[in-house]
């Protein structure tokens, strides 16, 4: 439950995935910023205007997908490391995902990595496309993913990770 340990479950997801329709249409940036906080610089980042103007700082992001060229500005520059880019034209079986990363080393182009769920399991394997770091905002890396798993992946596992899950007793 999201507000018991942090992890956000099916309904949570409901009000802010976009539509199958817009999924199957090209990359977009999926935004899971469930805190109201002070911070906005998903907003300021994004250059379409995808990410609406918030009329107070503490608003949650509300995004209009039909904007979104999935570019990842707005997930190098999030510091909750909320946003994520799904690219589910990819290729037939395989999803792009651009994910943010603040691990070193960052995983570089050609590289499997275990990928993580919102429960920090591991749940595929996937393949780095690009690394893309920045000087002082988070790196974002590209990764090949299962289709059928694009959606429930939310980081790549830091190396060394551990692959007993304390997350899983907690829930
Ligand atoms: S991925 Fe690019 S275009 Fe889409 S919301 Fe983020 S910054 Fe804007
Ligand atoms: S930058 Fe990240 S944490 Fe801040 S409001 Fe935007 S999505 Fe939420």
């Amino acid at each position: 439950m999201l507000f018991k340990d942090g992890v956000a479950e099916t309904a949570d997801l409901r009000n802010i995935f976009p539509d199958e329709e817009r999924l199957n249409a090209g990359p977009v940036a999926i935004i899971e910023c469930f805190q109201k906080i002070p911070c906005d610089p998903c907003h300021t980042a994004c250059p379409k205007g995808a990410i609406l103007p918030f009329e107070n700082i503490n608003d949650l992001p509300r995004i209009d997908f039909s904007l979104c060229d999935g570019c990842s500005l707005c997930v190098a520059a999030c510091p909750g490391i909320a946003i994520f880019v799904v690219d589910m034209t990819y290729s037939e079986d395989k999803a792009l995902l651009k994910l943010p990363h603040e691990f070193v080393p960052l995983p570089q182009k050609g590289e499997i990595v275990p990928l993580l769920d919102r429960w920090g399991e591991i749940v595929a394997d996937g393949k780095v496309v690009r690394s893309v770091k920045f000087k002082d905002r988070t790196s974002v890396v590209w990764v090949e993913a299962p289709k059928d798993k694009a959606l429930d992946i939310r980081a790549i596992a830091p190396q060394a990770y551990e692959r007993e899950n304390p997350l899983r007793e907690i829930g």
